[in-house]
Formats: structure tokens, sequence, C-alpha cells
């Protein structure tokens, strides 16, 4: 299969008092060989939660439905065991700024290896030599090894963290917020860098989430968008950019300086209010409320609908908008 990963119909649900939060609802995802797939959309969207179900099915969720094939094996069927094994050398999770958790009185050598070896994996001096050719590669020193986490920069760390993570050459790799805390020029690096491993062939393909739109347009060949624990849109970057059909997708590309030109839409610029709390939340589309071109239609929950190849929208009326919409 070209898939690496296949996500059908998966729905993560947290439990609290008052009732069930729906934080994914019914998203299908599959994700290619080499690719670099950018997922974005506004905090609470249910991005991490979504991630979570693939690298830890995790329990704060009491209810997970929906099927995800990991190199065509079910990962959700799994137990723990056989998912542990697939862990760091099929799939792996660069965590943000792990390194920050460890004894600021260790090596960075020191931390590696304590993480490393809760995998089983050996480190003797092979290992090493694989860690510094790494590091290189993310352009750092092999010295960082001598080093403790504190005398190390944001972008340092992550960089470190990342080496680490992609140590046993995954298939695929799930990067959540890794460059949020970062400044600006570290987050364009570290991206970069994640880039170069997959160009390197080093990692097969990446789910690269973040809630900046301007790093994805930079390193992911597709984007995937998602709002509210729905899915809304889904194409080729380039696609996505400057041919959106839902007005969710319009309004976050015009947020961006840079790439929005296209849909200098005055219903859409500066939309107002926040996404709905998930908390039993009911039929519909979630964007509604705050939709310029919401209508009754839109109180039922729209289906996912193909645009072009490879081009996927959930909403009602993206054949009446257009895909060239300035007005
Ligand atoms: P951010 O951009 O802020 O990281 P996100 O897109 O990663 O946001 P999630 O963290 O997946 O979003 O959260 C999705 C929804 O699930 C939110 O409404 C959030 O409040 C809720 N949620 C997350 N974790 C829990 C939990 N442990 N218990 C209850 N609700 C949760
Ligand atoms: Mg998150």
């Amino acid at each position: 299969s070209k898939n690496i990963l296949e996500i059908k119909n998966l729905k993560a649900y947290y439990k609290v008092l008052k009732g069930e939060v729906k934080a994914v609802d019914d998203i299908s995802l599959n994700i290619r060989k080499g690719e670099i797939l950018g997922l974005a959309g506004e905090s609470g969207c249910g991005k991490s939660t979504l991630a979570s179900t693939l690298i830890s099915r995790k329990p704060p969720l009491h209810y997970i439905s929906g099927d995800v094939r990991l190199l065509g094996k079910n990962i959700m069927g799994m137990n723990q065991a056989e998912f542990q094994k697939m862990r760091l050398r099929n799939i792996s999770l660069i965590p943000q700024y792990a390194l920050d958790a460890f004894s600021p009185t260790k090596k960075i050598k020191t931390l590696i290896r304590d993480l490393v070896q809760e995998h089983g994996i050996s480190t003797g001096r092979k290992f090493f030599d694989k860690v510094e050719e790494r590091l290189e590669l993310v352009n750092l020193t092999p010295s960082v090894l001598n080093r403790y986490s504190i005398e190390l920069s944001g972008g340092m760390k992550q960089r470190v963290i990342m080496v680490v993570s992609t140590i046993l050459d995954p298939e695929l790799i799930i990067a959540d917020e890794i460059t949020s805390a970062l400044d600006v020029s570290s987050q364009r690096f570290v991206a970069t860098m994640l880039a170069n491993l997959r160009d390197k062939g080093i990692i097969g393909s990446a789910i690269f989430i973040t809630h900046d739109l301007s790093i994805l347009y930079q390193i992911a060949e597709r984007l995937m968008i998602m709002y509210a624990g729905h899915f809304t849109e889904l194409g080729p970057t380039d696609e996505i950019v400057n041919k959106a059909r839902h007005p969710y997708t319009r309004a976050l590309i015009a947020s961006l300086p840079q790439v929005g030109i296209q849909y200098r839409d005055k219903k859409l610029s500066g939309i107002k209010g926040t996404p709905p709390y998930l908390l039993n939340i009911g039929e519909g589309c979630r964007f509604r409320y705050r939709c310029p071109y919401a209508v009754e239609q839109c109180e039922k929950t729209p289906v996912r609908e193909k645009v072009a190849e490879g081009h996927y929208v959930s909403c009602w009326r993206w054949k009446e908008l257009g895909s060239d919409h300035n007005g």
C-alpha cells in the first residue's frame, strides 16, 4: 500500500462530570509514504487528541471508535506490549521539550541513554556513533552530548529530541507543537530540519501538528484542517492555500499576511467569536455559529465531499462559494 497510516472514522471522546467532550469526531485520513502532512486548526480543535490516539491510545479517553492501521496492522486492537514494539521503530512521537523533564544535573549523553534504554535499545559505541552522525544532520556538533540541558537553547534541545525520537528510522513521525515554544527563527529551523530528515529518508512520513499555518506552508505537502473536533478540509498545500472551499479554512489562510491575499473576503476577515464548547455538542456544522455563510442546512452535520483530486471538504455550501472568492 502507498499509505503508511490509514485512519477511518475515528472518534475519541473524553468523559467529564457533565458528559462527553467530543474532541475527535469522525476523522478519516491516510498518510502516504514519504509525505509531511500538516495538521492545523485553532486551540482545542482536537489535534493532540488525534495524535494521542495514534501514539498512546490514551486512558483519559473513555470512548474510542474507528479503525487505525499502521503499516497495515490494526493498532487499536493491539495490546500494550505489541504496540510498544512498534514505538520508536515504526511510529515515533517527537515530544515538545522533553529534555526539560529530566535532571539538570545530568549530561545530555546520559539523558539520551536513559531515554532509549526504556525502549530496550542498547546504547553502546555504535549507538552513539549514530547519534553523533544525526546531530550533525541537524547542525549540532557532537560536543552537545557532554553538556547539560540547561546550557542548550530551546531550539537546540528540540533538535536533540528530534534526533533521539528518529534514531531508529521510523516510518512515521508525529510532531505535536514542537515549534510553538520557540522563537520565530528557531521555529523555521526546527521545521526545516525535520523536512531534511524526511528528504534523506531517515524518517518515512510525518504528521506535523501546529496552529501556525505559515510553518506548514513551508514544509507540508498536504494540509488537513480541523475545527472543533470535526474535519473541515484536506488537500495539497497549494490547493488549500489558493483554492480552499471551507469558509473556516479561508478565514485561517486570510489571517496569514504572507499567503493570505487570495481570500480578501470582507465577510471572513477577522472572524469573531471562539469555537463552541465540545461538551455534549449536538448535530450540525460546528463552524455555523461564526460562519457568515451559514444557512438552515448547516444545522445538519456536513458530509465530506470531493472537490478535486485529493481535495476534500465538509461544508454544505462549497459549490456555491466557488474557489476564487473575493467577496
Ligand atoms: P491546542 O492547539 O491548544 O494544543 P488541540 O487542538 O491539541 O489544542 P486537544 O488538546 O486535542 O486540542 O483538545 C480537544 C478538546 O478536548 C478540547 O475541547 C479540550 O478541552 C478537550 N480535552 C483535552 N484533554 C482533555 C481531558 N483530559 N479531559 C477532558 N477534556 C479534554
Ligand atoms: Mg495540542
